[in-house]
């Protein structure tokens, strides 16, 4: 992370952070706070930093909410976007900003990340996806791909992965994208857009875990990991200017669905407006 971003949006008296050398985790926390920064500085954009909210489950990449300098809540495992979904109620003005894990979000949290989807709460959440539970040793988690060995699936996983960028467009959410940790800039741009998207907005980075999914599944370095990503995950733009033969087995870094459906807390304020009339 440059040394600007460090000193205004990291608590140094958390670090040394806890990540392993490699590890995507930080790439993707530069990245949030690189978007925070650019809206902030961005006159006009309504975006200040008392308003925004960090929160964060369990696991490897919810440490996160810990080393970020705003408010910030570090809860318990799945229950991210739960409380987030209280603060957003409590106070509707506030940018909350979940940082969260695949098996957080997915597994334990699946049903908070669909009905959060549904409802189109103002939330922001970035998924920090490694394809595995980092934290607690390699378990396998539902974005590990078929096939692939963890310590739970020793001779591979037979559950067919989530696509969580489209889990969540699939359950009504109006701003869902996937990013990753080679496409630094677009990645960045992308959170930007969510972090001002006025509904739910979901991002699924895919982030690099050399110590479990990379060594387990004998995917190299995090250098090698990072240069599969250069290879197979492209941006929107080349995306689609790629013959359809060349997009085979490639997947898109951008935003997959968008749309303007009435935001939650609104609509709730509305209907508690109409009442209070009434009586
Ligand atoms: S176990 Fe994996 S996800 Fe967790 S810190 Fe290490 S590299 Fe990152």
């Amino acid at each position: 992370m440059p040394s600007e971003l460090i000193h205004r949006y990291m608590r140094i008296d958390h670090l040394p952070q806890i990540w392993c050398p490699g590890c995507g985790n930080g790439t993707i926390m530069r990245d949030v706070a690189a978007a925070i920064q650019e809206l902030i500085d961005d006159p006009e954009k309504d975006i200040n930093r008392d308003n925004i909210v960090i929160v964060s489950g369990i696991g490897c990449s919810s440490r996160a909410a810990g080393y970020l300098d705003f408010n910030s809540i570090h809860t318990t495992h799945g229950r991210a976007i739960a409380f987030a979904t209280g603060i957003k109620f409590a106070n509707p003005k506030l940018n909350v900003i979940v940082l969260t894990g695949d098996g957080d979000c997915s597994a334990i949290g699946g049903n908070h990340l669909i009905h959060a989807a549904r409802r189109n709460m103002g939330l922001t959440v970035i998924a920090f996806n490694n394809n595995i539970y980092g934290m607690t040793g390699g378990q396998y988690s539902p974005t590990t791909p078929d096939g692939d060995v963890a310590t739970t699936a020793p001779f591979g996983n037979v559950d067919r992965p989530f696509d969580i960028a489209n889990l969540a467009s699939g359950a009504g959410a109006s701003f869902s994208a996937r990013g990753d940790v080679y496409h630094v800039r677009e990645t960045i741009d992308i959170i930007k857009e969510a972090i001002q998207h006025k509904g739910f907005s979901l991002v699924d980075v895919y982030s690099v875990c050399p110590t479990y999914y990379g060594r387990k599944n004998h995917k190299g370095s995090a250098v090698d990991m990072l240069r599969w990503q250069k290879e197979n995950l492209i941006p929107t733009a080349r995306y689609y200017s790629m013959p359809e033969e060349e997009r085979a087995g490639k997947k898109l870094i951008g935003i997959l669905s968008y749309n303007d459906y009435p935001e939650y807390t609104e609509e709730y304020a509305k209907l508690v407006k109409a009442y209070r009339k009434k009586k």
